[in-house]
């Protein structure tokens, strides 16, 4: 196999020819078409999330082809379409898995930061954390719902049912969950840097109603916000923007440093919330909901080799929609 390597934080993934991976007892050898790069990747490979293991292979939106079937797995078969995503194992038996809070697990498993990841021609995943995906859809386009979309139906289920939704950051996520809200009924509200006119051409032609810049104040009351850009200081602007009652969601694994603000912004029971990961449950329900809706995505592919090219167009914001990798077999 070929991977994308990050051997010490900070530095740029190398390329690095290895053994194939041998599939354990429950687990499955995927043979790698896709793998979407996403913020959360960026992360890792800044090292701002502790619990990475080095060296380790980023990458947690894959789509590929069952290779391999480790003991005891018979819900899959060989060269069955299948994705993994960021979750890639949960205990099973600690109290958040006891209450169907899988996503807080206390010793879980994360694809390409835990666990070697997608930014390769092959890798290995926990059998009963892969999902078949059908024949519906190629799979560059799909690889973003593995993440971007799966963390994006998480974040718009805790908005509440609210109608009028604030989007913070309209990527790779708000371009997926725009498009669920939208066939949901409701109202689309973007919110990007200011100045990004491309950004706000490119929510409006997903169906926002309104687009501007996130330091300008909401048209409307908001029923929710959700907050996809890794910025503390929308989460402010953000509370400022919705009704009493208000939600303002938090989807992003990292974030700068939050600044205070009045008290009088949070009162009247507006709430800040988290995502954290997702669960199974999640993942199933987002991945039968997109073809429903028709999920379009707007992909860039580059080739494997070109993973560290696309980890920079990410973080600089060259990219409008999504990042996806693509190997040569
Ligand atoms: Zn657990
Ligand atoms: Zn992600």
């Amino acid at each position: 196999m070929f991977a994308m390597v990050l051997n010490h934080t900070g530095t740029p993934l190398v390329g690095e020819t290895r053994p194939d991976p041998v599939p354990g007892p429950g687990e499955v050898l995927i043979q790698i078409t896709a793998c979407g790069v996403c913020r959360t990747d960026l992360h890792v490979v800044d090292g701002e999330l502790p619990e990475t293991r080095l060296p380790i292979i980023p990458g947690h939106e894959i789509v590929g082809r069952v290779a391999g079937l480790g003991a005891g797995v018979s819900h899959l078969k060989l060269g069955e379409r299948v994705g993994v995503g960021w979750l890639g194992h949960a205990c099973g038996t600690c109290p958040y898995c006891a209450a169907h809070e899988e996503n807080l697990c206390d010793t879980p498993e994360f694809t390409g930061c835990t666990r070697n990841g997608g930014f390769a021609t092959h890798t290995v995943a926990d059998a009963s954390f892969t999902y078949p995906l059908g024949e519906i859809g190629e799979d560059v386009a799909l690889a973003p719902l593995l993440c971007a979309g799966l963390i994006g139906w998480r974040t718009l289920k805790m908005a509440g049912e609210g109608r009028r939704i604030g989007i913070y950051g309209f990527g790779a996520a708000a371009h997926i969950i725009a498009q669920v809200a939208r066939h949901q009924g409701r109202e689309i509200y973007a919110f990007t840097r200011p100045g990004d006119t491309k950004a706000q051409d490119f929510a409006r032609s997903l169906g926002a109603i309104y687009a501007g810049p996130s330091d300008a104040p909401a048209p409307v009351p908001l029923d929710a916000a959700l907050i996809f850009a890794p910025a503390g200081e929308l989460v402010p602007q953000a509370l400022r923007a919705v009704r009493k009652g208000g939600r303002v969601v938090c989807g992003g694994i990292h974030m700068s440093d939050i600044p205070s603000f009045p008290y009088r912004w949070l009162w009247e029971e507006r709430k800040i919330m988290s995502v954290a990961n997702l669960t199974r449950e999640d993942a199933h329900e987002f991945l039968a909901l997109a073809p429903q809706v028709g999920v379009t995505t707007h992909v860039t592919p580059y080739p494997l080799t070109k993973a560290n090219e696309a980890l920079d167009d990410l973080r600089t914001g060259r990219l409008t929609g999504a990042a996806v990798l693509v190997p040569e077999h």
